[in-house]
């Protein structure tokens, strides 16, 4: 850089933000190292879920006819992926139990009122920040815009988390500038139990969650001019052993997540799901 220019904008997703408080290690092997470290591979609840989210999005494209619960149903067996799983009757047992909730979720929905988005791709700059990223449904209920995130974790979201989430919060600001329309409220929606828990922020509240965004980018677009300098030399990204290093992706190329205990197995999520 020459002096006088403005720094480069830092762009990120939700997720790299995330990513980068949770653990800085992980964060440069997922999104700086080059060649990226291989990481495990896909659990089964990450299939389940990618399953749920895709057949809730392809049920919009249904003919109007077909669009019913049971429809839905049929997508997930479309799409499912049969990886991560202890073995074929493990994951056939998911595929249909999965079929049944995302039926009976469905069975709450409007089909006749369209969303005004599916996957929504958001973005806006802000500070630092260039931030992208992918909103599952996006209401329009009577004039008011929402933010629809779907769950398929293991126990059901709280309101708490759905007030603090970072990700709904950005996804609201983005919301609002790039359709010039006030977007306040966010929700959770948890497939397997139907249940929602939702935040109606305010202008202010949105505001902060924007600067806290815009401060994590800018610790990150350090570090990440660091690493351009010094690579894996740089001490700006040490590993923050937890218990989530028993689900890190890369903990095999990480001595200290490691130590922590065993590594959870591929299907694990689901047994601690299981009724
Ligand atoms: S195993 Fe733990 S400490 Fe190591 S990179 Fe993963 S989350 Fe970070």
């Amino acid at each position: 850089m020459f002096s006088g220019m403005p720094e480069p904008l830092y762009a990120a997703s939700p997720s790299r933000l995330l990513a980068w408080l949770d653990c800085p290690r992980r964060y440069r092997m997922q999104y700086l190292d080059v060649p990226r470290p291989v990481p495990r591979p896909q659990r089964a609840h990450t299939s389940l879920g990618i399953a749920t989210h895709n057949a809730l999005r392809d049920w919009w494209d249904l003919p109007d006819g077909r669009r019913t619960p049971a429809g839905g149903g049929r997508l997930v067996e479309d799409a499912w992926i049969d990886v991560g799983f202890r073995d074929a009757a493990q994951s056939r047992t998911w595929r249909d139990r999965t079929r049944q909730h995302v039926t009976a979720y469905l069975e709450r929905v409007d089909p006749w009122r369209v969303p005004r988005g599916i996957e929504r791709t958001v973005a806006m700059v802000t500070g630092p920040l260039r931030l992208t990223g992918r909103v599952d449904r996006l209401d329009d209920r009577d004039g008011e815009l929402v933010v629809v995130d779907y769950k398929t974790s293991r126990r059901p979201p709280t309101e708490e988390d759905a007030r603090t989430s970072l990700p709904l919060a950005l996804y609201a600001a983005s919301v609002w500038k790039m359709f010039r329309r006030p977007t306040f409220r966010v929700e959770l929606h948890h497939v397997p139990t139907g249940a929602i828990v939702g935040h109606t922020h305010t202008p202010e509240s949105i505001a902060r969650k924007v600067d806290e965004a815009q401060s994590i980018a800018r610790d990150a677009r350090a570090a990440d001019a660091e690493y351009a300098t010094q690579g894996r030399a740089s001490d700006r990204f040490p590993p923050r052993p937890s218990a989530l290093c028993a689900w890190c992706d890369f903990r095999a190329h990480c001595p200290e997540g490691q130590a922590t205990g065993p590594e959870k197995s591929g299907w694990a999520a689901l047994e601690e799901t299981a009724p």
